[in-house]
């Protein structure tokens, strides 16, 4: 029996979500004790029922890496934002001897000890200190999160989108074709909601790679490459699409 249990804290969470949800609760720990059934499913993590809801939003669905998030959304990064409003007090505190943090931000900050601290002096003093002047807030944020993005692992998403601060937070289905996540057919037959992967052009396995490059019925006017560039015609092949992707 011991040799079954592996660790895995992410899907545990999800069998415990499971267990508290009103379906779960209702199709399966109905009638069997709740504490013996999370512990059933604890045990025995693959064979457990959880709902279909559950199941397809939960264990299917690969989420989005978060660095990816903001992208998609058109909004500036928190990690960014953060920063951003610590350089614009400091320089304030910098600017005027009245205020509060005014030596905090001009002497010579301690050092910390304790590597996991991150006082605001220090931090204050770097970025004072690396950034020019009469560079504004908002140059300073699309600068910072270009390098980010750069810096940041190459995934499909940094293929389509080169510099993150130009992209207006398109929604579907451009978000979907781009991050190749999608109701595509081979994903809604893998998911158990549909009985065929076959796309409406024929082609025997609907990917949102085969739509995106080769079907004659969903393909952008001008594949790929639109998708990057966001010409005139994609952008009203993507406004008038009633693709359901
Ligand atoms: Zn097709």
């Amino acid at each position: 029996m011991g040799s079954r249990i592996r660790q895995n804290p992410e899907r545990a969470f999800i069998v415990f979500f499971g267990a508290s949800c009103p379906i779960a609760r209702d199709e399966v720990i109905q009638d069997r004790g709740q504490w013996l059934y999370i512990l059933y499913m604890l045990l025995n993590v693959k064979q457990c029922h959880l709902s279909q809801t559950t199941a397809r939003n939960g264990w299917c669905l690969r989420a989005t890496p978060v660095n990816q998030q903001p992208v998609l959304a058109g909004i500036d990064p928190a990690n960014i934002r953060r920063e951003a409003a610590t350089l614009a007090l400091s320089r304030k505190a910098q600017t005027s001897e009245s205020h509060l943090l005014h030596k905090i931000v001009t002497e010579t900050p301690r050092r910390v000890r304790v590597k996991s601290r991150h006082p605001f002096a220090i931090q204050a003093h770097e970025l004072l200190s690396t950034t020019l002047a009469d560079t504004s807030k908002a140059t300073w944020i699309k600068t910072k999160w270009r390098e980010q993005w750069k810096s940041a692992e190459p995934s499909r998403l940094h293929h389509y989108i080169n510099d993150p601060t130009d992209v207006s937070g398109q929604d579907l289905p451009l978000n979907r074709l781009r991050t190749g996540v999608g109701c595509c057919g081979a994903a809604m037959k893998r998911w158990g909601l549909a009985d065929s992967a076959s796309c409406e052009c024929g082609d025997p396995v609907q990917t949102v790679e085969h739509m995106i490059s080769s079907c004659p019925k969903h393909q952008p006017p001008n594949g790929e490459q639109g998708l990057i560039d966001l010409d005139d015609d994609t952008l009203t092949w993507l406004a008038s699409t009633e693709l359901q992707v």
